[in-house]
């Protein structure tokens, strides 16, 4: 990931958040969000036929998002199969695609934090869906109340494996805990 990115994205998720008025500490809504951008979704069960049977069956791996290009621009398509939770970061993954303007194609994932894109674009779109999803600031206040990864999946309709993911590494417990142990050894 190129330097600054980390700081770019924490930025611009609060900015995107802002866009569709949500603050820092509540869920994401990845479908207002494609609405306001005019960004079409496309849900499998709305397919028919050969085309959904294909992108069901290849490779044996479900697919369950993909960026694809249309006449006006660029569509996601869903898997609406899966969980909402499990469909919230895959919107948001696509979604962040399109937000950093990413080369894209149609692809298949087993992970609910990949599209298959790979390199540097795929790390950033992870980056930035993680910040879109569970702010830092969202993750910071929860540290600091000692939420449980729990909590944080519920309160922003992650999976606990996101909601894990953004506690332990968007820097918030860490950040939380190097200034307990500096307070403490302060007042000794
Ligand atoms: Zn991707």
């Amino acid at each position: 990931m190129r330097r600054g990115f980390k700081a770019e994205a924490k930025r611009l998720a609060l900015e995107l958040r802002a866009e569709l008025g949500l603050n820092a500490h509540g869920p994401f809504d990845p479908y207002a969000f494609a609405d306001e951008y005019g960004i079409r979704v496309i849900r499998l069960s709305e397919l028919s036929g050969p085309a959904r049977d294909h992108l069901l069956q290849r490779e044996g791996s479900a697919l369950s998002g993909a960026l694809i290009p249309i006449a006006t621009g660029v569509a996601i398509l869903e898997n609406d199969a899966q969980p909402l939770a499990r469909r919230r970061t895959t919107m948001s993954h696509e979604l962040a695609h399109v937000v950093l303007a990413h080369e894209f194609g149609v692809s298949l994932a087993a992970d609910e934090r990949k599209c298959g894109l790979g390199g540097a674009q795929e790390e950033e779109a992870d980056w930035l869906s993680g910040e879109l999803l569970i702010p830092y600031e969202g993750a910071l206040r929860l540290a600091r109340a000692d939420a449980a990864d729990e909590d944080a999946a519920k309160l922003f309709q992650v999976s606990l494996a996101v909601a894990r993911w953004r506690m332990n590494h968007s820097g918030a417990r860490t950040v939380v805990r190097r200034t307990r142990t500096k307070w403490s050894g302060a007042r000794r």
